[in-house]
């Protein structure tokens, strides 16, 4: 797993579980030797993680789209940014660069990148691994969301297992670095 594009809030969110696990997960993707690619600010969350691998010389690629540099403050220390046109570019950018997604709380951007990522998937578009770092339950809510769907027929079981989740930064690296892929897409032959 050389490159791990982590989605997260462009906010710190309230109290400091958010910011200290944006924290560790940089240190621990930096310990194990794991490139950052993430949407380049320098505020919120996003601020928090790439600050933390920089300060450990750990490798940083920011993909910003060229409207957000200033709203997001682009952060200028980076190993490496790329400023594109789009939104939908930053996020085909992140995509093709990274061999594992995994989104940290966040509000509706990140909550978009993760499941758009996950539906790629489904649709068998790519075999990367995807997670999400359930800190302090932030997402318990949408993760019993996503067994209602399951549960009313929406969302496939198969599909619901593929989502790794898990509350600590170590953890999580753990199971997207072991991960392989193994479902059929959810239109491939064989299945309705
Ligand atoms: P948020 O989770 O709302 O704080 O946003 C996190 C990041 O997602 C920010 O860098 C936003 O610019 C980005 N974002 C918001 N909406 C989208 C979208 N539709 N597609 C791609 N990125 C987005």
């Amino acid at each position: 797993m050389t490159h791990v594009c982590v989605f997260c809030g462009s906010s710190a969110g309230a109290g400091h579980a958010y910011v200290d696990a944006a924290g560790e997960l940089g240190r621990e993707l930096t310990r194990r030797g794991a490139t950052l690619v993430y949407g380049g600010a320098s505020v919120g969350l996003m601020g928090a993680l790439a600050d933390a691998v920089l300060a450990d010389d750990g490798r940083v690629i920011g993909v910003v789209p060229r409207r957000l540099v200033e709203r997001e403050r682009a952060h200028t220390g980076l190993s490496e940014l790329r400023v594109v046109g789009s939104l939908h570019e930053r996020k085909a950018v992140m995509a093709e660069l990274a061999d594992g997604f995994m989104a940290l709380p966040g509000g509706l951007g990140t909550l978009e990148e993760l499941i758009e990522v996950l539906s790629w998937g489904q649709l068998g578009l790519h075999e990367k691994p995807c997670g999400l770092l359930n800190v302090a339950g932030y997402y318990d809510s949408l993760l019993s969301f996503l067994d209602h769907s399951v549960a009313e027929g929406f969302f496939g079981v198969e599909h619901r297992a593929e989502l790794i989740v898990e509350r600590s930064p170590a953890a999580i690296l753990d199971r997207i670095e072991r991960h392989e892929p193994r479902v059929a897409g959810k239109w491939s032959e064989g299945r309705r």
